[in-house]
């Protein structure tokens, strides 16, 4: 058996039919946007984690087409919000009008520009925060996202173990490398608690880091 077949075996029993996040994955193929959003169960444990803690308020680093944005945003409605950063105008264009088309437009705040330079004009606090864009810049993510988060809130950042390369300490790959520094950061970091997951799947052998800020 596969990864991919237990992926789908779970996530046909568990999760519903759900035709806003299927039309939003087809608007990012057809728009041409690479499928590196999370998979449906993984967007689902997101969903859960920001309901588990009574999440009013998300930050989301690293948009794509909306899809895990969809269902953080799911989680705080009515009255919540999500701010969600994305560099790259065309991704935001799509994941705006799949926003929109999943009813979830008066939740969620694009904001379009280097996820750095949106961050820092961000006032707290969040209840939860997902890194999820340039993995080079995870340590810096993960230092805004901390100085933006309420004792007691979440920060989930993904794609932290990478087919397993993560261990390689002579990796020239910015990503490993922006990894290995993000490792090091929480590791040194006295104001979280942290654990980080291995994750197999449809997405492959990968992992996300989660904190809990005291
Ligand atoms: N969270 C999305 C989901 O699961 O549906 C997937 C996000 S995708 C892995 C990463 C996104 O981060 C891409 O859309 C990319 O354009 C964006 N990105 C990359 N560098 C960025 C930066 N410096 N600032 C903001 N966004 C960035």
């Amino acid at each position: 058996m596969s990864w991919d077949e237990v992926d789908d075996y779970y996530t046909g029993l568990l999760l519903d039919e759900d035709p806003a996040l299927d039309a939003a994955l087809e608007a990012n193929a057809e728009a041409g946007l690479p499928s590196i959003d999370v998979s449906p169960a993984q967007g689902k444990m997101l969903h859960l984690l920001a309901r588990a803690i009574g999440a009013r308020r998300i930050l989301e680093v690293g948009t794509l087409g909306g899809y895990s944005t969809i269902w953080l945003a799911r989680a705080v409605q009515p009255e919540g919000s999500v701010v969600t950063c994305e560099i790259d105008p065309h991704h935001a264009q799509v994941a705006t009008a799949n926003i929109a088309r999943a009813g979830l437009a008066d939740t969620v705040d694009v904001r379009v520009g280097p996820a750095i330079d949106t961050l820092a004009g961000l006032t707290g606090p969040f209840d939860l925060a997902f890194i999820d864009a340039d993995k080079a810049s995870n340590a810096e993510y993960f230092a805004h996202a901390l100085r933006l988060s309420r004792p007691g809130g979440v920060i989930v950042v993904d794609n932290v173990v990478r087919g397993g390369r993560v261990v390689d300490g002579a990796s020239t790959d910015a990503a490993v490398v922006g990894t290995r520094r993000f490792a090091q950061a929480l590791a040194a970091e006295e104001r979280v608690d942290a654990t980080v997951i291995q994750t197999v799947g449809s997405k492959g052998h990968d992992g996300f880091a989660l904190a809990v800020v005291r």
